[in-house]
């Protein structure tokens, strides 16, 4: 799939200037990317976009020295200069792409104010769709930042044809700051979602066997919400490998040599077997957003990995079994070639039901708006009783 995607934010420019350096040593040519921003130092610190795709918004008034967690003016400095932002994605172009990705840090000013903007206008100017990447915060941060993420996303998911997301509280380790997980959080974003977001595209390896093209995601993402995504590696065990830890030696030392043919069935039923494996450990391992996959509505199955490795049945298998542990029917499926020594198994589980950590969010956000009202009654009321509250 060829994506276009804009960082908003310092979260989201840190992400996108990660893509584009995936893309860069891959050499697959398949990302393009912008970062919009209100405060200048995050911009200067990237490495991959160039400069001139490196869009400072606000300066009249913040200088550039951005919102700080002040989303409702990362909202409103969005709408003001929504034109040179489009200006900006125009010049880079987007004639060959196939969908746009805002990827935004929910709880913040810019990012987490600025994108339900950005998507509205995205929409209303292009026929590509346009998703969301959004990283919500970990409880620890405090209930500002959950409550900035709550409003945010649910605009979000409204504006976009989709929202993936990723969840800094489930990714961090026990013990660990947020702070000092960004890095390693990143890179477990850029991994997942650059499998992802490059399949269908030619790989040096040349194209799969059952490739996933871009429709495929697209339509597997067509029903809207909140998507999670699952991932798995195994290692690839080459000939030398198997030699070594005696795998081979020991078919071949019981069957002897006019069994090979026999041993090529057996080797043929392991790969099968492992494809299931690998893509049962995505789905149930830790997701992106820990959520009950059983009330997900589609899925789509991605293998990535040397072809020699690929293995339609293996695919067929894993993805009925997909469809028996989800709420809808529509699973999707197939393979990426790529030069690699692992075998990677992408699920992504689309238009979740039940994930604890958005309705946690959501509930913070609505005793939050309560506190505010409650709080602003109490005002009216003092003054109309003549009782000025600022000297309460
Ligand atoms: P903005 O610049 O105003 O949009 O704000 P940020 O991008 O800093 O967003 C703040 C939120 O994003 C907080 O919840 C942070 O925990 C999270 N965040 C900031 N930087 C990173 C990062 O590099 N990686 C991840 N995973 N989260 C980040």
């Amino acid at each position: 799939m060829r994506v276009f995607f804009i960082g908003f934010g310092q979260a989201g420019g840190k992400i996108v200037d990660m893509f584009i350096d995936q893309d860069k040593k891959l050499g697959t040519n398949s990302f393009r990317g912008i970062a919009v921003n209100t405060a200048r130092t995050d911009l200067m610190g990237l490495k991959n976009i160039d400069m001139k795709d490196r869009i400072l918004i606000g300066q009249t008034m913040l200088k550039g020295h951005g919102v700080g967690t002040d989303n409702v003016t990362g909202a409103r400095v969005t709408a003001d200069e929504i034109d040179s932002i489009i200006s900006a994605i125009d010049t880079r172009g987007t004639h060959d792409i196939d969908a746009f990705v805002i990827v935004a840090g929910l709880g913040g000013g810019t990012g987490s104010g600025g994108s339900p903007v950005l998507a509205r206008h995205l929409k209303r100017i292009y026929r590509e769709p346009v998703y969301a990447l959004g990283i919500i915060p970990s409880p620890e941060e405090g209930r500002l930042y959950s409550y900035n993420a709550a409003r945010s996303l649910t605009t979000l998911v409204n504006e976009c044809d989709n929202t993936f997301i990723f969840d800094n509280s489930a990714w961090k380790n026990e013990g660990e700051s947020v702070k000092s997980a960004f890095q390693r959080l990143n890179n477990e974003v850029v991994r997942r979602f650059g499998v992802l977001f490059r399949a269908g595209e030619v790989s040096k390896m040349g194209v799969g066997e059952m490739v996933v093209d871009s429709s495929e995601i697209i339509n597997t993402l067509r029903g809207g919400g909140i998507t999670s995504v699952g991932y798995a590696i195994s290692e690839v065990m080459s000939k030398h490998t198997k030699k070594k830890r005696g795998i081979l030696r020991n078919l071949k030392d019981k069957f002897g040599k006019k069994q090979e043919a026999h041993e090529e069935v057996l080797l043929g039923e392991d790969k099968s077997a492992k494809v299931v494996s690998l893509v049962r450990r995505a789905m149930l391992g830790r997701l992106t957003l820990p959520c009950d996959y059983s009330t997900a509505e589609r899925a789509l199955v991605l293998l990535a990995g040397p072809p020699d490795e690929m293995d339609r049945k293996g695919v067929e298998k894993a993805k009925s079994w997909v469809e028996e542990n989800i709420a809808g029917v529509e699973v999707r499926g197939g393979d990426y070639p790529v030069n690699s020594e692992y075998v990677a198994a992408v699920v992504m589980l689309s238009t979740v039901g039940n994930a604890p950590r958005i309705k946690e969010l959501l509930d913070i956000a609505k005793e939050t708006k309560e506190d505010v009202i409650k709080s602003k009654e109490k005002k009216s009321t003092m003054f109309e009783e003549g009782i000025d509250p600022l000297f309460e």
